[in-house]
């Protein structure tokens, strides 16, 4: 463990002892992760790529809660769920998540960058593994932009090709319909808000830190980072909403 992450580690623990438990919030809680005992995009801390021992362990405290596919959510619904995220495409979301996840019969969802796939980009999914993991239970694929860049830096035009290539490349490789997607380093405003409208997505995540519930618009929707070194009660805390101040500081 690189010194950064054993300081985020002591950092959470600390900041998660001195917490006091509220009440879980009602609503669909949705986690993000990166890779899993790999490498992930510019994570230079080390922090968005959780080990694979530590993510069983998240695996495992999450069987209390009642897990929901993103697509299947009912923003209505006054009691808590969760949603399960990876942003990238990572190879380790393949080999080392899915069958954790599989096992425990728990729902994902998997963003995809389609350059990196398209590109054979090291450390990301084939074609042919991208193939095999849309094809496992409980499993769905969204967009996650086709080059991974900042959306709201581009003009209009280069948006709307950012979101609609990435959408039909995934439709022509796995033959379904793709109604989701997340944005890049969560950055979004009016502009590409509008482009993932046009370009026919159902709902789409951010990174703000929060809950989402009826008040949610379904193209900003709210998700939780988590990293590498939260403990299975910092995670517990960032489900119930104890870390939802983080919110305010656009996470
Ligand atoms: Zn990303």
């Amino acid at each position: 463990m690189r010194w950064q992450q054993a300081a985020h580690k002591i950092i959470s623990e600390c900041m998660a002892l001195a917490r006091l438990p509220l009440e879980p919030k009602p609503g669909f809680r949705v986690l993000s992760y990166h890779s899993v005992g790999g490498n992930a995009l510019g994570d230079h801390l080390g922090l968005s790529s959780i080990s694979p021992k530590l993510f069983k362990k998240h695996i495992s405290s999450l069987s209390e809660y009642k897990i929901v596919g993103t697509n299947d959510a009912d923003l209505n619904h006054n009691q808590l769920s969760v949603g399960i995220t990876f942003d990238d495409g990572y190879r380790d979301n393949l080999y080392i998540a899915a069958p954790i996840l599989v096992a425990n019969n728990m729902p994902f969802t998997i963003f995809i960058a389609t350059d990196l796939v398209a590109n054979g980009a090291n450390g990301f999914l084939s074609t042919h593994e991208l193939k095999e993991l849309s094809k496992l239970p409980n499993v769905t694929i969204g967009a996650h932009g086709k080059t991974h860049t900042h959306l709201t830096r581009l003009k209009e035009s280069q948006i709307l090709i950012e979101l609609q290539d990435s959408k039909s490349y995934l439709e022509d490789l796995l033959g379904e319909s793709i109604q989701s997607m997340s944005y890049p380093y969560g950055d979004v405003d009016e502009r590409v808000l509008y482009a993932a409208k046009v370009a026919g997505y159902k709902n789409a995540f951010t990174s703000n830190f929060s809950i989402n519930n009826s008040q949610t618009e379904a193209l900003k929707l709210n998700r939780c980072a988590i990293l590498n070194g939260d403990t299975t009660r910092t995670l517990t805390q960032k489900i119930n909403g104890d870390w939802d101040w983080r919110g305010i500081l656009g996470a």
